[in-house]
């Protein structure tokens, strides 16, 4: 079995030069987390304030740039801006409010991305694909937080390649944002593709995937 440092190595050998790797951590251990650092990780995803609490606890704050990909509760916003260095999922100007807020107070801006719910999935959060422009020139308003991009995620499917169309219209959406020039935002990052799917996603134009299972093994 390839240790986390070798598969971290591989990934990042194969990757093109403009699509960065987030380590997403769920379920997984502070020395697990490490050897994928030390192997030229930057960017560790969380799906929840509490792990991020005790990874850093554990690691020290320094040793990544901490990102939240999962669903942000308004009332967690208050601690996550302490922990986090951004935020992938804004999905509602109540929420980048909220953010904004706590960041205003704490004199720094948090850079965020934008998801979105490109197959329209109900229940799930993310702001469907047609109510992101203008959700974007609303969040652009405020002072303490930035705009960097969009991250989708993606129905579950068996085949990645019932994912290509998703990502293709994502990236629509993204190109479409960006061209609007709307100020105060900078739309560099494409957050798109997991560890079954990242391949389609980078042919798609993702500039940034999300990995778990293909850094770390299965989840147990
Ligand atoms: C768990 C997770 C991933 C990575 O999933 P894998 O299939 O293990 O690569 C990516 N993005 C988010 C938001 C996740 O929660």
């Amino acid at each position: 079995m390839p240790s986390i440092a070798d598969r971290v190595r591989q990934i990042k050998a194969t990757l093109p030069p403009h699509v960065e790797l987030v380590a997403a951590a769920k379920t997984r251990s502070p020395e697990e987390v490490r050897a994928a650092i030390d192997a030229g990780v930057r960017i560790v995803g969380h799906n929840y304030v509490q792990e991020v609490q005790a990874m850093i606890g554990q690691l020290g704050a320094n040793a990544a740039s901490w990102a939240m990909i999962g669903h942000l509760q308004r009332n967690k916003v208050k601690t996550a801006v302490r922990l986090f260095d951004s935020i992938q999922t804004v999905d509602s100007l109540r929420l980048a409010g909220a953010i904004d807020r706590e960041c205003e107070k704490m004199g720094r801006i948090m850079p965020i991305l934008i998801e979105v719910n490109a197959a329209r999935e109900p229940q799930k959060s993310g702001v469907f694909p047609e109510a992101v422009t203008s959700l974007v020139r609303e969040i652009a308003q405020l002072g303490s937080v930035q705009i960097r991009g969009l991250m989708t995620m993606g129905p579950l499917v068996n085949d990645p390649e019932e994912l290509r169309s998703i990502f293709r219209e994502t990236k629509v959406l993204f190109d479409r944002v960006a061209s609007e020039e709307i100020p105060n935002i900078s739309m560099t990052v494409l957050s798109m593709g997991m560890s079954d799917s990242y391949a389609v996603a980078i042919e798609e134009g993702a500039t940034m995937i999300r990995l778990g299972t293909t850094i770390f093994g299965p989840r147990t």
